[in-house]
């Protein structure tokens, strides 16, 4: 074990300006589009949002595309489109961002944590099998780091089970399983435009599906439960509308919209980018104390987070102490995550904790996710690596004397 005043107090740090793990890529295209917008008539529930989620619907390969406030709005609108309710218990991964399960949480329903896979930390369709019960109503796997899952094993456990299965997204915009987009491959899927996501409006999320019926159900639940809205209204020439259900204003503006559009063109070339970056990663990575994930067989990774993991046998502390390190290096390195059934506020509510997961809690311990972004440079991909071998090396270095 060694601390991270050791791995520290190594000479000049390889970076003077701080690089960060995620940041999105802005051009005057970008601030030209949502310009635009400011001087039109419409900023919210203009043409926009739907020329967005006909862009994007094209994209994936969806028929319909929802767009709503946030990632974490985007989650919970399609489980209220699915009538998830209090009773209900829907599967998710233990090693995801807390939206995934607080979504459960916001229609009523419980989250049942289930464990992943060691090498891909994937949502492992065994650990979900086991974890079906009579109240179990959808399976909603995290495509964790930009890598799709199993879905046809995932598929197949819900169509035996009669159970709907939901994919949170966030992280794979761009990705393909076994040739099928990501967007496509569950009967709803969710998206984030948060900037270290991989295009940005800001705040910003999407739902993609197959089925008009639930598209049209997410789209009043976004909007109050609402049964049209304000430009519908214009359209029509009238004012009358009900309230038909109880819904939210999880509405995106067109001003976000108008930046989604622009940001949807650059896409493909950031995957391709960020796809670069990761085998530079790849390559350089095994002469170094840490490892990258595995990554499945016919899949396209589209990479939002690049995580590699200490050689067996590193600790948390071995972790904290290379995080501490490499930070100080100008390097902005984080962790994802921290097992959700382990948070505080899970615990109290619903009675998780350790040992519950225990393949995603040992490898939390010694994750850490490098910078990843398409706007990094040559030079920046360079100085993680450098900064990455220069740690590990002092590490060695140290646990050998
Ligand atoms: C980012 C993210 C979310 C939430 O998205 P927001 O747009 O931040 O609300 C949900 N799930 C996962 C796995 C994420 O990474």
């Amino acid at each position: 074990m060694t601390s991270a005043k050791e791995l520290t107090a190594q000479g000049e740090s390889v970076r003077g300006a701080p690089l960060p793990y995620g940041r999105q890529s802005i051009d005057d295209d970008d601030i030209a589009a949502v310009v635009e917008v400011l001087r039109s008539d419409w900023l919210t529930t203009g043409p926009k949002v739907a020329e967005f989620e006909h862009a994007f619907a094209a994209f994936v390969g969806a028929r319909e595309a929802v767009a709503v406030s946030s990632g974490t709005a985007a989650l919970h609108t399609a489980l209220a489109a699915l009538g998830i309710r209090p009773g209900d218990e829907v599967i998710v991964p233990a090693m995801t961002f807390a939206a995934t399960a607080n979504a459960v949480l916001l229609q009523g329903g419980t989250p049942v944590f289930a464990d992943v896979a060691p090498d891909t930390l994937l949502l492992d369709p065994d650990a979900a099998a086991k974890k079906i019960t009579p109240r179990t109503r959808a399976i909603l796997p995290v495509d964790y780091a930009g890598q799709p899952c199993d879905y046809a094993a995932l598929r197949s456990l819900a169509d035996a089970h009669g159970l709907a299965l939901v994919a949170d997204a966030c992280h794979s915009l761009g990705a393909a399983d076994r040739g099928r987009k990501v967007g496509t491959l569950a009967r709803l899927t969710a998206f984030s435009f948060h900037p270290v996501k991989h295009i940005a409006t800001g705040e910003g999320g999407m739902v993609t599906t197959d089925e008009p019926q639930l598209a049209a159900a997410m789209r009043r639940f976004r909007n109050h439960g609402i049964d049209t809205d304000h430009r519908q209204r214009a359209a029509r020439g009238t004012w009358y509308y009900e309230v038909v259900e109880l819904g939210y204003n999880y509405r995106l503006s067109d001003i976000h919209c108008a930046l989604g559009l622009s940001q949807l063109r650059k896409l493909p070339g950031w995957i391709e980018r960020r796809r670069a970056i990761a085998r530079r990663y790849d390559a350089a990575l095994p002469q170094t104390g840490c490892a990258p994930l595995g990554v499945r067989s016919d899949t396209f990774h589209s990479y939002h987070l690049y995580v590699v993991r200490l050689a067996e046998g590193g600790t948390r502390s071995d972790r904290d102490a290379m995080f501490a390190a490499l930070r100080a290096e100008g390097i902005g390195v984080n962790v994802h995550y921290s097992p959700v059934h382990l948070h505080p506020f899970y615990r109290q509510r619903l009675g998780t904790g350790p040992g519950m997961c225990p393949v995603a809690e040992a490898a939390a311990d010694r994750i850490l996710s490098l910078p990843m972004f398409p706007g990094m440079s040559d030079q920046d991909v360079s100085d993680v690596v450098r900064a990455v071998r220069k740690v590990t090396a002092a590490h060695l270095r140290i646990a050998a004397s």
